[in-house]
């Protein structure tokens, strides 16, 4: 085929590709300048980089401020962002075990609603 009509079909006509060919060369261009044995190294490579984020500036932020604060920021948000997340027990007033339970671990009550 013509390079300049190969050139537009590939780069030009995504929408008429099918999602296994764009697989194909998205695997092939990531492992362009690798050897056939270094392949699937690349690829599992770029997963774990897809997977932990490492490009994303926020992220890598909040994970250099270390466990304990990172943990202590995202709880907050949660909280800020759904106040009626918190499950207080009627009776003894005790936070309860997760947001949709419905019995106390402290004193035993049970409430539905
Ligand atoms: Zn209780």
């Amino acid at each position: 085929m013509e390079s300049e009509l190969k050139k537009y079909l590939l780069e030009q006509c995504g929408d008429w590709m099918l999602e296994e060919e764009k697989v194909i060369l998205r695997r092939l261009s990531l492992t362009e300048y690798g050897e056939i044995t270094t392949r699937k190294s690349a690829l599992i490579e770029h997963n774990i980089e897809l997977f932990y984020r490492f490009q994303d500036d926020n992220i890598n932020e909040m994970v250099s401020l270390g466990k304990t604060q990172a943990e202590e920021n995202i709880a907050k948000r949660i909280l800020k962002d759904n106040p009626s997340i918190i499950n207080n027990c009627s009776k003894c007033g005790q936070l309860a075990r997760t947001p949709r339970a419905r019995q106390c671990r402290h004193c035993g009550n049970k409430w539905f609603e």
